[in-house]
């Protein structure tokens, strides 16, 4: 599965480009997100809002994870 496949339209929240791999939200919230062979997270359609999904918002070092409105 790829970004195109389920970023930026689909779940509550997305991954956008400026995503630079580090995997922190990955360790933080492997229930939701994980990394595709682009280069890049994404996050599983399904997410609820949760802490673990609040703290990987707030460790990615590239403010690269949002809330869709
Ligand atoms: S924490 Fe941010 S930069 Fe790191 S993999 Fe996740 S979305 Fe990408």
């Amino acid at each position: 599965m790829t970004n195109s496949d389920q970023n930026p339209n689909s779940g509550d929240v997305y991954v956008n480009e400026n995503c630079i791999w580090c995997g922190a939200c990955v360790a933080i919230c492997w229930e939701v997100f994980d990394l595709d062979d682009d280069g890049l997270a994404f996050a599983s359609p399904w997410v609820q809002e949760t802490d673990n999904v609040n703290d990987a918002i707030w460790a990615c070092p590239v403010d690269a994870i949002h809330y869709k409105d």
